[in-house]
């Protein structure tokens, strides 16, 4: 069933309580944990707690839910207190996206370049 959790799935396990996570957010569709490997002094992931491999996955199949996971980017932002920041859906292991769970990344605290590599 499309959205349901994957038993081999990092971030299904995150949102089971299985792995730990530093959990920064949380809300009845999505949750938002600090990145394991900062690339930013803020360096937050929100997910949708349902099972989509990426962002257009998740889109195409539940608009109202992709819709959650940018509100709650933009809830992290104002919650670490971020002035600017970069929100990016890497989709596609040709654009970086090594786990197959949508996920947000939302960077700040530092200044960005344009264009990212
Ligand atoms: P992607 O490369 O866009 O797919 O992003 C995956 C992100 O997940 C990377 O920035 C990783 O550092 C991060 N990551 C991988 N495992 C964990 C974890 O267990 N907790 C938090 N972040 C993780």
């Amino acid at each position: 069933m499309p959205g349901e959790p994957q038993d081999d799935c990092l971030f299904c396990k995150i949102v089971a309580g299985q792995i730990p996570a530093t959990i920064v957010r949380e809300s009845e569709t999505t949750v938002a944990f600090r990145d394991i490997n900062p690339q930013a002094p803020t360096h937050v992931l929100v997910i949708p707690k349902a099972h989509y491999e990426n962002a257009a996955a998740l889109a195409a199949a539940e608009p109202q839910l992709a819709a959650d996971v940018l509100q709650a980017t933009q809830a992290v932002a104002e919650q670490e207190k971020l002035e600017s920041y970069r929100t990016v859906f890497n989709t596609g292991s040709g654009a970086g996206q090594t786990v197959w769970h949508a996920h947000a990344h939302v960077i700040g605290g530092r200044g960005l370049q344009w264009p990212p590599g």
